[in-house]
């Protein structure tokens, strides 16, 4: 089987929706925390497994040997992550399952948001159980998902400087996933992930002004600025020192990310950012 961890997000649900292009949705396990969530998938054919990171009962016996994981990195920032994918990793380990691929961070990335995936890289390669790295670079959603503020003032504003960024959409990501989980030789890679073209936050302000027809600039912003903006807005104080330290790293160029590797396993380019935000601003 080829089973997907976090099937009911937003990357989860693109990867299942592009394996069932593929194999057949009996062949599909989705491992979902909250079942109802996946009612859809279940109604298509897709198994449904009920499991949660915080408990590692819950994953007893999931695994299968033989089985394809991706285990999608969670989001509960508070809960200490590694010891989260650690259940997963012992529990696919325990069962002897023939790939266990793990969205990770690029590997040039050194805000605090990368030390997590480290750690469960760490724990990944050494466990034993044949891995893939997917070093999954900036989704342009982030940007493209939170354009009311923008609109509203007109203004992009970040603490990246001129830095740029080569993020994908979130579908791109997933082929490269579902191309490890139903391909051969992948065993043991690590496959840094991003798009085809980096862009800097004056160049998304211009494509922004293009397509809405009014202006928009880039306001570039200290740190200690952006964090006052995000704490204004009423996002939590550790929540905006993470934001705000990958605005650091971008000024650094470390989310540029030009391997190639994504577009490569995609078999396709990637989506370009004027598409994404056309496809936002339509609604
Ligand atoms: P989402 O927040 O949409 O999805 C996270 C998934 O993880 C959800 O399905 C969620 O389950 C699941 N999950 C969280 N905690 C647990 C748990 N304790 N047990 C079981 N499942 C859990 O994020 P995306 O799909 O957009 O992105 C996937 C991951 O990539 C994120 O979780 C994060 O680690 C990382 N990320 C990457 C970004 C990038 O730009 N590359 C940007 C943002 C995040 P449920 O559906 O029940 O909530």
């Amino acid at each position: 089987s080829i089973v997907v961890t976090g099937a009911t997000g937003h990357l989860g649900r693109h990867v299942v929706e592009q394996l069932l292009e593929k194999v057949p949705a009996d062949q599909v396990t989705a491992v979902v925390r909250t079942p109802e969530k996946a009612d859809d998938l279940a109604e298509r054919g897709v198994r449904i497994a009920v499991a949660d990171y915080n408990a590692p009962e819950t994953f007893d016996g999931l695994f299968a040997a033989g089985d394809k994981v991706l285990l999608v990195s969670g989001n509960e920032f508070d809960k200490g992550r590694v010891g989260q994918h650690k259940v997963v990793i012992e529990a696919a380990k325990a069962a002897g399952v023939a790939l266990l691929a793990y969205t990770s961070a690029p590997g040039s990335l050194s805000a605090a948001l990368a030390d997590d995936h480290r750690g469960t890289e760490e724990a990944l390669t050494g466990s034993g159980v044949p891995y893939v790295l997917l070093r999954n670079g900036w989704y342009h959603e982030n940007y493209t998902e939170n354009l009311a503020p923008v609109l509203e003032h007109s203004a992009v504003v970040a603490a990246a400087g001129e830095g740029r960024v080569s993020s994908a959409s979130r579908a791109d990501y997933a082929a490269a996933a579902v191309a490890v989980l139903t391909g051969e030789g992948h065993e043991n890679q690590t496959y840094e992930l991003g798009g085809d073209e980096a862009w800097s936050f004056a160049e998304y302000a211009a494509e922004l002004s293009r397509q809405t027809g009014k202006e928009i600039a880039y306001s570039a912003v200290s740190g200690e600025v952006m964090k006052g903006i995000l704490g204004g807005a009423g996002m939590p104080e550790p929540f905006a020192d993470i934001l705000v330290g990958v605005d650091a790293s971008m000024a650094k160029g470390e989310l540029v990310v030009s391997s190639g590797d994504l577009s490569r396993l995609a078999g396709r380019p990637t989506t370009p950012l004027s598409e994404a935000i056309a496809a936002a601003l339509k609604g």
